[in-house]
């Protein structure tokens, strides 16, 4: 277990305390111990870290800066590119694709001193809700080896609970970030669109998918989010506009403060979830917040509209993958020929599904009635928002009306699978920031976390919330006794 913080092992590399060397050589240790068992990762970089440990290492000894997240390793998500390591998006089709260019978060985190030390499972190009659509089996949670970690960003968030990184990226097009965080007791946060370059990730929704960090503690997704947010010429949709300081949230007074609870995402949560998620609204107001319940109806249509306009934007997004420039190629008697081998070798069942979901609803005839719609639906729900932000500060909810579900439970069951959604989508929708603290456990000791939403470009009233939160949390998850007992301590 990495029993430091992101912030305290680059403060103890700076200071000398620890070299960056031993904190990576610990880090790869834990996650080939580890990854038998949880299969969190695709891709460990032993080689590649240790060389820029070394790097970080010696320019401490020539008494340079090495940066914010000096030593700090970190994973990423295998749908984010780092030159040097392949990218699968957790499938076959991108077999030995190697990107040539690093995304910009990779470039952002290492330029502030951060080492990428592999990167983790997926859902196949984030399409799930529980990791168990990746080509390359599925992330177990490591609270409980017998349950999903969530999805799609399953192997950062499993990486992080099992402390074998402090620091992980997902991507959140519905859910995916904060879900999982949930389900594994970490931290997980979805910035407003545009607050994250999305240059170098490969796209899955592209009006929807945003980049954030999982980690143990609030502050450390304060750190990381501060890092890798910012404008970037790359990202034509990234915003020109300061994130500010958001770790200098910690410790602000959350009194008078106006919280709404949202009565539609309480509706159909089970009763455990929402009991916590009753407490953390009780805990708030004994810090002076004004806790009031509130009605969006809108968010109520978000699912259905997500399952319109995601599945739209893929269907057009993972065209590109033809056999012709990436990855995979079966070779045909002719170039339609091979198209069609290659993409029905390479791509999974759900990706085909969501591929003939959009094609269809984009299709002349379909579109008015359900693309069209469906945009309308958006600006319904972007203005449900917009409305409950002149009565609150900010909003709470569950981030998933369950706790971690079965390995296999809903795997067979789509209708199932995209329901663990329902209380994330409508952020995404609305292009606005959302993010999951750890609250608490339930009766059989699986994690809860609280989603906290705030209007666009507010990350800094979420992450006040969200440090109040984090002091009245109640429950800190027990790992499997079989994934402790692997633990490599320092
Ligand atoms: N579970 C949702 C889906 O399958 C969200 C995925 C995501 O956020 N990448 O589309």
């Amino acid at each position: 277990m990495t029993t430091m913080s992101a912030y305290e092992i680059a403060e103890s590399v700076r200071d000398q305390k620890v070299t960056a060397t031993s904190v990576i050589e610990r880090s790869i240790s834990n996650a080939n111990a580890l990854n038998p068992k949880l299969n969190a990762f695709l891709a460990i970089d032993r080689e590649g870290a240790l060389e820029a440990a070394e790097r970080i290492d010696s320019i401490i000894a020539k008494g340079g800066s090495p940066g914010r997240l000096a030593g700090v390793p970190i994973a990423l998500k295998d749908n984010m590119c780092k030159v040097g390591l392949p990218t699968t998006c957790g499938s076959k089709i991108l077999e030995g694709w190697n990107p040539p260019y690093d995304a910009t978060v990779t470039k952002l985190l290492q330029s502030e001193g951060a080492i990428i030390v592999g990167k983790t499972n997926l859902d196949e190009f984030a399409m799930g809700s529980s990791t168990e659509n990746s080509a390359f089996g599925p992330t177990l949670n490591p609270v409980d080896l017998t349950r999903v970690p969530g999805g799609s960003s399953g192997g950062s968030a499993s990486s992080v609970a099992a402390g074998i990184v402090p620091i992980a990226l997902g991507s959140d097009t519905g859910g995916s970030i904060r879900q999982p965080a949930s389900l594994c007791g970490v931290v997980g946060v979805k910035p407003t669109y545009g607050r994250v370059s999305r240059y170098g990730l490969v796209a899955f929704a592209s009006s929807l998918d945003q980049i954030g960090p999982f980690t143990s503690s609030v502050m450390d997704s304060a750190i990381t989010l501060e890092v890798i947010s910012g404008f970037d010429p790359k990202d034509s949709t990234s915003y020109d506009q300061e994130v500010g300081s958001l770790s200098a949230q910690r410790g602000l007074s959350i009194e008078g403060l106006r919280v709404g609870i949202v009565t539609e995402f309480i509706d159909g949560s089970d009763p455990e979830v929402v009991g916590a998620l009753r407490d953390a609204a009780e805990g708030l107001a004994r810090l002076g917040a004004e806790v009031v319940e509130i009605s969006i109806p809108e968010t109520k249509l978000g699912l259905s509209a997500y399952y319109l306009i995601a599945p739209a934007e893929a269907s057009s997004n993972l065209a590109r993958f033809d056999g012709v420039r990436f990855g995979l190629r079966v070779e045909g008697s002719n170039i339609e020929e091979t198209n069609v081998l290659t993409r029905t070798k390479g791509f999974g069942a759900e990706v085909k599904r969501r591929i003939m979901l959009g094609t269809y609803a984009l299709s002349s005839g379909y579109y008015d009635a359900y693309y069209a719609k469906a945009q309308q639906v958006r600006t319904l729900i972007k203005s449900g928002f917009e409305q409950a932000y002149q009565r609150v500060d900010v909003l709470i909810s569950p981030v998933s009306p369950t706790t971690a579900f079965k390995i296999g439970e809903r795997s067979l069951d789509p209708l199932a699978m995209y329901l663990s959604d329902v209380c994330t989508i409508p952020s995404n929708l609305a292009g606005h920031p959302a993010m999951s603290v750890p609250y608490a456990l339930d009766s059989q000791g699986l994690p809860i976390g609280v989603q906290v939403l705030a209007p666009a470009l507010r990350e800094d009233l979420m992450f006040r919330l969200a440090f109040a939160l984090e002091e009245s949390a109640s429950g800190v998850p027990t790992l499997d006794p079989s994934i402790k007992e692997a633990i490599i301590h320092g």
